[in-house]
């Protein structure tokens, strides 16, 4: 029978078809002994697609993107393409997905696991068990706003302008989402902002409030200024649950926060838009990292940040939360038994490949189901 959950694959380059090979094995699993099952589809996008195509995403690959639950992306880009006209990049394939896709909304969670406490720079105590979730605004504020450029003065000298703005439907849409976010999980919102200094950002906070006042009543919302949540996020970032910020913002603060975790390969993130009548938001997923061409084509990438952002998918847009939790357990388990790829590798462990670590985490996947 044909599934009624439908997921476009585009593997990328470098790396990601190595790290897609091992979440295929994780769909498949999914099917096979949970009987939830996905009509999945494969296509090129980035330096794969100017190969093939002569562009980063054709319009066939959008139209595919658009008509799907889910995008689940690996990465695009890599010295091969470096450089080609700004226009036909691998990374214009991954804007123009964003773009006509309207993903406004990028969420990244910071997920400590236990086992790999000690690769954080910070102290385990502070970061064991941390489970935080920042909600980026993505396409709005000062990467945007008009009028932008740089112009010579009369007196010689050069202005270089940007304009931070935003309205009350953006800020609205995107508060609306992490307020629905904190009610799957521990119910709290803060909201960053410079509202001591920034009048966007005075807006920003009476908008979040709105929308928390009128609609999301039972949600504990706090404001904090974007300075004091750097601070925060480094002296205890357990205190947050999830944290709403502009585009500028979130930048900063969704890196500061990834850091807390250790690794760039164990990274997930989701990207989100607007939902439709039926309730459904068009939603790509996809690790925080980039095609890594320093080690792509040696099956040692770590595959857990591109299949922790299936597990996303898995809960925020397929409404299988039992489901990403067995994913989420098995991973935590594979790094609780000491196996690591190289970027995690700690003295004492056991190093293994891309392939071994899909291996080891669809084993335990067999182990959990079998409970
Ligand atoms: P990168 O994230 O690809 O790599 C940074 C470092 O982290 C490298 O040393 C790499 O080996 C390591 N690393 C990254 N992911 C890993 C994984 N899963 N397992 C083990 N180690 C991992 O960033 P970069 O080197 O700055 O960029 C490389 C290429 O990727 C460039 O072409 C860049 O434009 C592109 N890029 C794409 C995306 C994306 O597709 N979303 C994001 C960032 C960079």
């Amino acid at each position: 029978m044909a599934s009624n959950r439908s997921l476009l694959i585009l593997p990328g380059d470098g790396i990601g078809p190595e790290v897609m090979g091992q979440v295929r094995r994780v769909v498949d699993w999914l099917g096979m002994a949970k009987g939830v099952s996905f009509e999945v589809e494969e296509d090129l996008v980035g330096g794969a697609a100017i190969d093939a195509h002569g562009v980063p995403l054709t319009d066939a690959t959008m139209d595919k993107a658009l008509g799907v639950d889910a995008v689940l992306l690996g990465a695009v880009g890599g010295p091969k393409w470096d450089n080609l006209d700004f226009s036909i990049k691998p990374e214009r394939g991954l804007l123009r997905l964003r773009k006509d896709m309207e993903l406004f909304a990028n969420l990244r969670p910071a997920i400590c696991f236990n086992a790999l406490t000690e690769a954080s720079s910070l102290k385990p105590d502070i970061v064991g068990g941390l489970n935080i979730m920042i909600v980026r605004e993505l396409t709005g504020g000062v990467y945007f706003g008009e009028p932008r450029g740089i112009e010579d003065l009369p007196n010689g000298e050069r202005r270089g302008i940007n304009t931070q703005v935003y309205t009350t439907s953006e800020i609205r849409r995107v508060a609306r989402v992490a307020f629905d976010l904190a009610g799957k999980r521990d119910g709290r919102v803060t909201s960053a902002e410079k509202a001591n200094v920034m009048e966007s950002g005075i807006l920003w906070r009476e908008e979040v409030q709105w929308v928390h006042d009128n609609e999301f009543p039972n949600i504990e919302l706090d404001h904090m200024y974007a300075d004091n949540c750097a601070m925060q996020l480094v002296r205890a970032p357990k205190q947050f649950d999830v944290i709403v910020t502009d585009n500028l913002f979130g930048d900063l603060l969704s890196d500061a926060a990834a850091m807390l975790t250790g690794s760039l390969g164990m990274l997930p993130s989701a990207s989100l838009g607007a939902p439709d009548a039926t309730g459904k938001a068009k939603a790509m997923y996809e690790p925080v990292h980039g095609s890594a061409p320093d080690i792509a084509g040696q099956g040692i990438a770590n595959p857990i940040a591109t299949i922790s952002s299936f597990a996303m998918a898995l809960r925020y847009t397929f409404d299988l939360g039992s489901e990403a939790d067995l994913v989420e357990q098995a991973i935590e388990n594979v790094l609780a038994s000491g196996k690591r790829t190289g970027d995690i590798m700690q003295a004492g462990m056991t190093k293994i490949s891309t392939e071994e670590m899909g291996t080891a985490i669809v084993a335990e996947l067999d182990k959990l189901a079998a409970r």
